[in-house]
């Protein structure tokens, strides 16, 4: 079995980006906004700002309590918008549950310039409407590291049978756009789906968001498949992903650790697309 190494790319992406912005005089800069004291969380915004620092981005991170006002954080946003030595901006979701009430409006409130994550409608819609992938287009973080990752290997996609388990926002419904325009043919299922583990054991590539620690065992995979398992599922102090690795290891042809497989290319993907809103920014202003 290949084990699809996304941390392994990872070092390999920060060591080109890190080459490039060497000779870059103004540094792109990203602000990282974190509210509330959510573990998880913490965790994700110190690999990215750490990332950051790899690379040699300026960064800052905002940690705000979950008693922040929403006047409190809109006035930092703002502030980020408008702030020439920052060019992304990140708020790192979930909200805490008591302000989850604001997400939709700070997606649409972050600048789409400055918006990293390509959540913003308007960037939403350029790449929905996007005929071909190219490199200076934005695409959120972790389907344009599942992408990257499968290309490293050489997965073919041309004509392949992928199914998608999942259709959020972040996940399942942008990577099966990225399939379709590599030519993949693409199901996407969710938790309305009936029989699932049919359709998932007919898949020659089967990508699984779904958050359910270990759902996926060998009788829902294909002798052969490529398996990627972006699930991150905390149980006590372990993180499993949704697929059982040990069950299914012998039946595919390659899969993804969980951890060491997704996550590190979500952060890889970020920091290429930093790269790529600070380019439009500095056009922008010559
Ligand atoms: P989400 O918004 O909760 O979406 C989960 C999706 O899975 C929904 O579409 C849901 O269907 C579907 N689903 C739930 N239970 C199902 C079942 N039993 N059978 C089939 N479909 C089912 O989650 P998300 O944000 O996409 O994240 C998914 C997982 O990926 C989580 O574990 C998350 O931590 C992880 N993740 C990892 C990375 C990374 O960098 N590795 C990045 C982002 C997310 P409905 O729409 O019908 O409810």
């Amino acid at each position: 079995m290949i084990l699809l190494d996304g941390k392994n790319l990872n070092k390999e992406i920060i060591t080109n980006l890190k080459e490039k912005v060497s000779q870059l005089t103004i540094k792109p800069g990203l602000a990282v906004v974190l509210i509330g004291d959510d573990p998880a969380s913490e965790i994700y915004v110190s690999s990215k700002v750490r990332a950051c620092q790899e690379v040699g981005f300026y960064s800052e991170k905002i940690v705000l309590p979950n008693t922040v006002s929403e006047k409190e954080i809109f006035e930092i946003l703002d502030k980020l918008n408008n702030d020439k030595k920052i060019h992304g901006i990140l708020v790192q979701f979930p909200l805490p549950k008591n302000l989850s009430y604001l997400e939709d409006k700070i997606i649409n409130f972050i600048n789409p310039l400055k918006d990293v994550d390509c959540f913003h409608p308007l960037n939403v819609g350029k790449f929905f409407a996007a005929k071909r992938i190219d490199i200076n287009l934005l695409v959120p973080c972790t389907p344009k590291g599942i992408i990257s990752l499968l290309k490293k290997y050489q997965i073919d996609l041309l004509g392949r049978q992928v199914v998608v388990c999942g259709r959020s926002n972040l996940v399942g419904k942008p990577v099966s756009i990225l399939l379709c325009l590599e030519g993949a043919t693409v199901t996407i299922t969710h938790s309305k789906t009936k029989d699932l583990f049919k359709i998932t054991s007919q898949a020659d590539v089967l990508i699984t968001a779904i958050g359910k620690p270990k759902y996926f065992k060998k009788q829902a995979i294909k002798e052969g498949a490529v398996v990627v398992d972006v699930g991150i599922n905390r149980v006590g102090k372990k993180i499993y992903g949704d697929v059982d690795f040990e069950d299914v290891k012998n039946k595919v042809y390659a899969m993804t650790p969980v951890p060491g497989g997704v996550g590190p290319m979500t952060v890889a993907s970020l920091m290429e697309n930093i790269l790529i809103v600070y380019k439009k920014q500095i056009n922008f202003q010559k």
